[in-house]
């Protein structure tokens, strides 16, 4: 008797991203319930299970839907409106100006359909945001069917969302018990940074997550600038003062994390924080490179962000992982370094590991959640072909990803968005953007 199953999707290669990374030939997925209940040989699959839909992948390989660590995604719509600038010039003289004149309910929402479409059609499965108007972004996330961590914001700077920290966590709050048992949306908390964000109200973020068991998302040791003035008022590193309250734990991903010496080794190797490493908004704001090598042989696990592609400017995570290796190469001094599989679990299982949902995705294991893509390497920039991981990371553009699924749904078939409206989605961004430049 053969066993009835949801979908069964062939594939010329597979690769797990398992602790025990798996390169599988000729093999199929067997999903039912929107779980993985199978991985086998395709002959085999074929006398084994019955399925509603069966696909097949000749040219492609399959993999785990990418997980965007740290975004904003909402500032796609700043995209390309303050360029080749330092990070506080950039923050205080044009994106907060913006964010506070345009950013609203209407403009979020329209915004992140913009990013999930942009992130669907490369392969982003699954993002972790921090942003205002919380609901807006969730409610995108819904109609798109992506697998969405959104932070409930706290800043110390009045804003269009909210006026004053007990605003932040009046609204924060209230989102939290909106989303706390949705299947596909986690809240989070996402205070800005240790200098937006009073020592007292740092404190508060820290007691809400231990009584909700909350992710706490934090933008930390970003550039020098940040940690010589702490130094200044403090006399103490960041890591250092979130430390003393308690905050450095496994519950933390601490964003960025360029600036890091021995004292914050110690205290990493001894607290397992996760990190977010985002090199091309470290680059582009020349913030400094996190030490992925370092972080690895301590064994820090060390997730992939872009970052809002205001700084960035994408939200690609393949672009992200070819120039996390070949950044992660050069701040080690070793071509050893950040290798190609290295790199693409930073984008996938490690995502998992940082967002505390590797039981349920990040990898092709049975028992997860059906979060996959299919990308098709019989094209002129991947051919021929030696190395599957390797062509993956240091070869193929975004724009080969043909075929994208979250918790079994399919979003993207053949490069055609089934969850969005791509026209509308342009459409809505150009009226923004005329609104914006004037
Ligand atoms: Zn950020």
């Amino acid at each position: 008797m053969m066993e009835k199953i949801d979908q069964l999707i062939h594939a010329k290669w597979m690769i797990t991203c398992e602790d025990e990374n798996q390169i599988l030939e000729n093999h199929a997925l067997a999903i039912k319930d929107k779980k993985i209940i199978d991985i086998l040989p395709s002959d085999k699959a074929k006398t084994m299970y019955q399925a509603t839909n069966t696909q097949e992948y000749n040219t492609h390989v399959i993999t785990p839907g990418l997980i965007n660590s740290h975004t904003h995604i909402a500032m796609n719509i700043f995209r390309g409106l303050a360029d080749d600038l330092e990070l506080m010039d950039w923050l205080n003289n044009h994106i907060w100006p913006a964010e506070g004149k345009w950013v609203s309910d209407e403009l979020v929402y329209d915004a992140s359909l913009l990013a999930m479409a942009e992130m669907i059609r490369s392969g982003t499965t699954c993002f972790n945001d921090m942003y205002f108007f919380l609901g807006a972004t969730a409610k995108a996330a819904e109609l798109a069917g992506m697998r969405a961590h959104i932070g409930m914001t706290v800043i110390d700077v009045p804003t269009a969302w909210a006026k004053t920290p007990d605003e932040y966590f009046a609204k924060g709050l209230e989102f939290y018990h909106q989303y706390k048992n949705h299947e596909l949306i986690t809240p989070t908390l996402a205070p800005h940074s240790t200098y937006t964000v009073s020592l007292d109200n740092l404190r508060k973020v820290n007691e809400l997550s231990n009584e909700y068991g909350l992710k706490i998302n934090i933008h930390l040791q970003e550039a020098p600038s940040e940690v010589e003035q702490s130094l200044a008022q403090y006399q103490k590193r960041p890591l250092q003062r979130l430390h003393d309250i308690g905050m450095v734990s496994p519950n933390l991903i601490a964003i960025h994390m360029t600036q890091i010496n021995e004292d914050d080794m110690d205290i990493l190797e001894a607290t397992r924080p996760h990190l977010v490493h985002c090199p091309e908004s470290n680059m582009k704001l020349v913030s400094g490179a996190c030490p992925v090598e370092n972080l690895h042989r301590h064994g820090i696990n060390v997730a992939l962000g872009t970052d809002g592609a205001a700084s960035n400017n994408d939200l690609d995570m393949f672009g992200e992982m070819r120039t996390a290796a070949f950044l992660g190469k050069m701040t080690a001094h070793d071509p050893k370094a950040v290798c190609a599989l290295h790199t693409l679990k930073m984008a996938t299982l490690a995502g998992a590991k940082a967002l505390g949902i590797d039981h349920l995705t990040g990898s092709l294991s049975v028992g997860k959640c059906a979060d996959f893509i299919a990308i098709n390497l019989e094209e002129i920039e991947t051919q021929p072909l030696y190395h599957v991981v390797s062509q993956l990371v240091y070869a193929t553009p975004r724009s080969q990803v043909t075929d994208v699924w979250v918790a079994g749904k399919q979003l993207l078939k053949n490069r055609e968005l089934l969850t969005l409206d791509k026209k509308e989605i342009i459409k809505k961004a150009q009226v923004w953007g005329k609104k914006i430049k004037n």
